[in-house]
Parts: C-alpha cells; structure tokens; sequence
C-alpha cells in the first residue's frame, strides 16, 4: 500500500490534500503534524477523515520539525489515541510512554539518517519485544551497495507471512531508492510518498504518483521481474522513465528502478544480482568499463569499444552489450540517407569526432563498421590515441580540430549539455556547407553545436535519436520485444522540457 506524508503549514491545506488523495484512491495517509505552523487542532484534523489516517509528530533529531517540548509531543500522540486515530506513529525509544488504547495501532519507528546499523536483527527484535508494536517501521541510511543489499536481505527475513510483524523497511537518499519501491515484492506492507515532488519530507521519498503510475507499485508482487540502471550520479537519469513505460505498454510484469551504485561497486551489486531478481541493468557513468570483467558473454564490440552499456541476466550467464553504437550509426546513416534506398553514406566519408570518453569510443566504433574514416580527438591527448589505437582509427591535437576538413563532425564531449547550453566543443568556423554535424548530447535536444551547424548549412543529427534508439535496442535485448520509439521520445520532450523549467 502507498502511504502518502501530508506535510504542510496549514490545517485547511492538510484537510483538502486528504480529501484529493481519498479522491485520487489513496488508501492511507500521514499527517505530519510537526509541520504545522501552529500548534495542532486534532479536533479538525480527524473526525471528518476521509481515509485512515497515521498521525507523526517527528522530532527533529529524527529528521522532523517538532519545536515545541516533548512533553507536549508525548500528550499530542496520546490525545491522538484517545481519539480514536487509525494509526499512531512513536518512536521505538519512546514507545513506553504512549500505552496502547482502543482500536488505534501502534506503528513503531527507528530512524537512522547515518548509516545502516550493524546490528538490524538485534534492534528488529528489541522493538518486537519491548514495544508493543501492531507495525515496524526502520527507515534508515544505506551508504554503499553492501548496505543495500544487506537492507534487502533484512527485509525478506522480518516480513515472512505468519511471523513477527508487518514491517516497512526503508533506505533512505538516493542508494536506498529501490528499497520503497522493490519493498512490495518482498512482503513489505506499506511505502512512504509525498503529496507534492517539491516536499521532500524524507531523503529520497518519491511523489505518489511517481511511486503509482511509473513504477506501477501497486502491481508489483512476488513474481515481478527487477531491471535498473547503475549510475553515479544518478538523480537525472531517464532511463526508469522509458523503461517503465515501455514495460507498461507492453504489459510486462517488470519494473525498472535507478541504482546509484558508488564507483568500484557494480561488480558486487551484479555478483549478487539472483538475489534482487535482477534481470537486466542499463550502465552508465561510471560503471561502462568496470562491469566488463564481470560478464561471462561478450559481445564482441563491448570488448574491442572497452565499453559495455547493458548487462542482461539470462540462462545462468551474464551477458554484455553495447547499444551505444548501433544506436548512432543508425541514426547518423538514417539522415545522411535522407530516405534514399542506398549503401551506407559513411563508407569512406571523413568523420571529426570529439571526445574519447565511453560515448566517443563507442560511436567511433559504430562509424568505423560502417567503413566511416574517423579520426578522434580530446582534450586529453594520450585518451585520443589510447583510443584510436584500440579501435584502430587516427586521431588528431585537440587545436587541430577546427582546421580539419570532414563531411561529419561528432560531438561526444559533454559540452552544451544542460546548464551551460550556450558552450560548443567546436566554432562556427570550423562548420561547413553541406556538411552534417551530429550531437551526442540530448539535453537540450537542440544544441549550440546543432544551432551553429543549421545556421551555417550543415544537416544536424540529434542525439536525442540515439539516445531513443540504444533505449530500444535495449528493451529488446531484455525482453525479446520491440517498443515504440514515438511513445518514448514524446515521454522524453516532455521530461527534458520540465528539467530545465
Ligand atoms: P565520459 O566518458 O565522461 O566522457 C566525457 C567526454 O567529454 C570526455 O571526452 C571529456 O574530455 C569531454 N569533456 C568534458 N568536458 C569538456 C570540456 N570542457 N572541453 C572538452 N571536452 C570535454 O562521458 P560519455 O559517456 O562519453 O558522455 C559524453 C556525452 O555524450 C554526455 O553529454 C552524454 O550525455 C552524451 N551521451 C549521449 C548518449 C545518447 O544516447 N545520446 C549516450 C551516451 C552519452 P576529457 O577526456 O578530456 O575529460
């Protein structure tokens, strides 16, 4: 079930969200009483409720905004009792002081905005025994992917049908993310939303109707299949969007979450990847190389790019790819065609591509397939001729770049991506007539770079469409299915539109 946290100022605002969300069909909420501006009126808040309602009156050392003294905490909680609230929200170390009455149940909590305590049994059983509790809750701090998959482990064991008691487990910030959502596979019976994706009442809580119709939590069940993206960072990846709408669309009984996994820590979340059900994951920044050691199937390109870019779990085996350079070859041949029937119009053309990071490495690759001359440079210039010598093209000085002639210029620096949308990695006058000009980055979809190559006369090819295709490629090679591209890139506008609103 989504437990939605109603934290505002005012009483009237608490009492219309409660009314929308029993509207929208949420089943229980939380009134966060610390957040109001002044003192708390459970005489208006509770006897017209419209849904079962738990009351919070967190203390800021638990990451609320009580400011009155404890002894008034204490009285509140218990006035709640009194009136007959569905749920009451007490902290484990202070359970004893607010006894159970009538019909309200008593939902026991620990916080930790630290860390994941050694001991979770041990404190699991303390708050069993020595608190009275109808519901468990442990919200607390995973630092790392061991903490994660500890969480998990915790989790499975404490919410076995018919034994201890319900109990929500929770990670907090950005590493704990999956816990809210993947919770519901493993037994766990309830997670925190927010009422609005401004009001961040805990680390990581996600918006209700996040939680509700992208990840679909409330079809989530034992059976769900786990597919993500490991990435560090990860708060701007798009990727759970595209996948968990295609997985919608296709009516599949998957779900696709972000992982931020730290730097040097993929191999142990893939090592342990039977133990999420995980079956596929998408990998980004900084993980492409690293994960290469770790799959038991190659695909030749992950191998001869030094980059892999989805990983699928399959048969025992774990098997690796790279949609990065099918995707914009495809793309750049797909304008350069211009709907013309004929052989690639790569074959022998000079390619300028600029930047050997993971994208360069695999686009140039994906060039070179289709007979494409390229010639990569960088910043850095010993990264340009590591990875001319791996793929076997030449490369060129950084300065070099702007008298170079070419028939197509590649972007795969991150220059011009969202914020500093008015920096090109290359000058007008280095742009040509006729000319195409292809831009890795996406957002924004229209570039510096392609606003140059357009004003200038080139054709220019947006990454967009790259970015639209290796989401694809990859749906495919986790599903055996295809996807709609149009659905994806209309989600895709939108989304990129909103993040620089
Ligand atoms: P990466 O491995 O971190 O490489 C970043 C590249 O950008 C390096 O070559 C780096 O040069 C260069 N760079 C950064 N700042 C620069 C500056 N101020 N001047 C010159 N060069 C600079 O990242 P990546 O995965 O290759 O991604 C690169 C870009 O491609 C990103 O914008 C990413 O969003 C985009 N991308 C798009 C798609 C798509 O589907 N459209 C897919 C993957 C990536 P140094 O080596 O000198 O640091």
């Amino acid at each position: 079930m989504i437990c939605v946290s109603i934290a505002c100022g005012s009483h009237k605002r608490m009492i219309s969200e409660m009314a929308g969300l029993a509207e929208a069909g949420i089943r229980l909420v939380e009134l966060r009483l610390d957040f109001l501006r002044k003192a708390p009126d459970l005489g208006r808040l509770l006897p017209n409720r419209p849904l079962p309602v738990i009351v919070t009156v967190r203390r800021k050392q638990d990451g609320g905004l009580w400011s009155y003294d404890e002894e008034k905490r204490m009285v509140l909680l218990r006035t709640a009792i009194i009136s007959g609230v569905d749920y009451v929200d007490i902290e484990a170390d202070v359970a004893a002081k607010v006894p159970r009455y009538g019909k309200t149940k008593r939902l026991i909590s620990y916080h930790n905005f630290e860390k994941v305590p050694e001991d979770l049994d041990a404190l699991y059983e303390k708050i069993l025994r020595q608190t009275d509790p109808d519901v468990i809750k442990i919200a607390v701090t995973p630092r790392s992917v061991s903490d994660l998959l500890r969480l998990f482990a915790f989790m499975k064991k404490v919410n076995v049908p018919g034994q201890g008691k319900p109990t929500v487990v929770i990670g907090m910030g950005e590493i704990g993310f999956p816990t809210r959502v993947l919770g519901r596979k493993y037994g766990v019976p309830m997670t925190y939303a927010t009422f609005s994706p401004q009001r961040l009442v805990t680390p990581g809580i996600p918006y209700y109707k996040t939680l509700r119709d992208e990840y679909r939590y409330e079809k989530i069940d034992a059976e769900t299949e786990v597919y993500g993206v490991i990435a560090d960072p990860i708060a701007h990846s798009l990727s759970p969007l595209i996948h968990n709408a295609a997985f919608k669309e296709a009516g599949l009984n998957k779900v696709y979450l972000p992982f931020r996994v730290p730097a040097g820590e993929a191999g142990q979340l893939i090592d342990n990847a039977s133990s999420l059900d995980l079956r596929g994951l998408s990998v980004t920044i900084p993980h492409k190389s690293d994960v290469i050691g770790k799959m038991t199937r190659l695909d030749p390109a992950v191998e001869e790019i030094g980059a892999c870019n989805t990983i699928v779990f399959r048969d025992n085996a774990i098997f690796g790819y790279n949609t990065d350079y099918m995707a914009s070859a495809l793309c750049i041949e797909t304008v350069m065609k211009g709907g013309e029937e004929t052989d690639s119009p790569l074959a022998g053309k000079q390619v300028l591509l600029l930047g050997a990071g993971g994208a360069g490495k695999a686009v140039a690759y994906g060039l070179l397939k289709k007979g494409a001359r390229v010639t990569i440079t960088d910043r850095k210039p010993e990264k340009a001729e590591q990875a001319a010598q791996r793929l076997g093209c030449s490369f060129c000085d950084w300065d070099a770049r702007k008298s170079y002639v070419a028939r197509l210029i590649v972007n795969c620096t991150s220059v011009g991506m969202f914020p500093e949308v008015d920096q090109t990695p290359i000058g007008p006058e280095s742009i040509r007539n006729g000319m195409f000009v292809f831009d890795a980055v996406y957002n924004p979809e229209q570039t510096y770079l392609l606003r140059l190559a357009r004003q200038k006369g080139a054709t220019p090819i947006s990454g967009l469409d790259m970015f639209i295709g290796q989401a694809c490629l990859q749906f495919r090679l986790f599903t055996g299915q295809g996807t709609s591209a149009s659905m994806i890139r209309e989600l895709l506008k939108e989304a990129l539109a909103l993040s620089r609103s």
